[in-house]
């Protein structure tokens, strides 16, 4: 069985320092890098994550709302973004058989709408809240709102059924969140972590993000032990969600980085 697993390059966001760590100084600006994961696996290839919309990085305001953009500069360059990634490696969208969307973040789900042909997989937790703060405020979402074939999961789910692609609930950040456990060929055990946990330095500290980006806090400080017994027990290496730091030591596509 081989399984690999590539790390895609989906552009960067440049926010308030205190967004991720609540005791940095004022007026701090932060830039990380927005990151989606392919896996190719002998029966499908699956994507964990699908990046930012273009056309939410060509008119953020028009595209998300001026009351969410104004937190966020959004950038990406020639050759980043996932469909110019997946491209890179040789596919096209239509290639791709699963999606899972650690959450509906714009950062998380914006290039949903292209992969008409996979299956999707997200808690029902994260679309039954998600839909009603979206009817609540009238807006509705282009990212991930639209007729894909959504397959709502209530826990642990086995993408192919042998324990190669283990998607894991991590909720806290928001109330579905999930998070991936991935089994490559080499024997390399690895936890696509999303925004459970932000960066290393998260899970190092014990430390939640500012209260803008926690939905409830005890849950998302559970889903942080979770992780770290799974590095500390389990042997699984931690992938977190927006690690400028580790993001550069994984090895870029079109290679396979483990
Ligand atoms: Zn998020
Ligand atoms: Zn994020």
């Amino acid at each position: 069985m081989t399984v690999k697993l590539y790390a895609l390059n989906c552009g960067t966001l440049e926010f308030d320092r205190r967004s991720f760590f609540p005791d940095a100084p004022r007026g701090m600006a932060m830039r990380v890098p927005v990151a989606a994961f392919l896996i190719v696996h002998p029966k499908g290839k699956a994507l964990f994550d699908t990046g930012m919309h273009a056309e939410g990085i060509r008119d953020p305001d028009a595209h998300y709302g001026k009351d969410l953009a104004k937190y966020f500069k959004l950038f990406c360059g020639a050759g980043e973004g996932l469909a110019a990634q997946l491209q890179l490696i040789g596919l096209k969208p239509e290639d791709i058989t699963h999606v899972v969307n650690s959450h509906f973040h714009f950062d998380h789900c914006g290039c949903n709408g292209l992969f008409t042909r996979a299956e999707f997989f997200v808690q029902g937790a994260e679309m039954r809240v998600t839909r009603e703060a979206r009817a609540a405020d009238g807006r509705p979402d282009r990212d991930w709102d639209l007729p894909l074939n959504y397959r709502l999961l209530e826990g642990e789910h086995d993408l192919f059924g042998d324990g190669a692609l283990v998607i894991v609930p991590t909720p806290g950040h928001t109330a579905g969140h999930q998070s991936l456990r991935v089994k490559v060929g080499s024997g390399l055990r690895f936890c696509l972590a999303g925004d459970a946990c932000y960066t290393q330095e998260h899970l190092e500290r014990d430390l939640l993000p500012s209260t803008g980006a926690v939905w409830n806090a005890d849950e998302m400080r559970r889903s942080l032990g979770v992780l770290r017994r799974m590095r500390d027990r389990e042997g699984f290496a931690l992938i977190y969600g927006h690690d400028d730091a580790q993001l550069r030591t994984l090895r870029a596509a079109p290679e396979a980085f483990a």
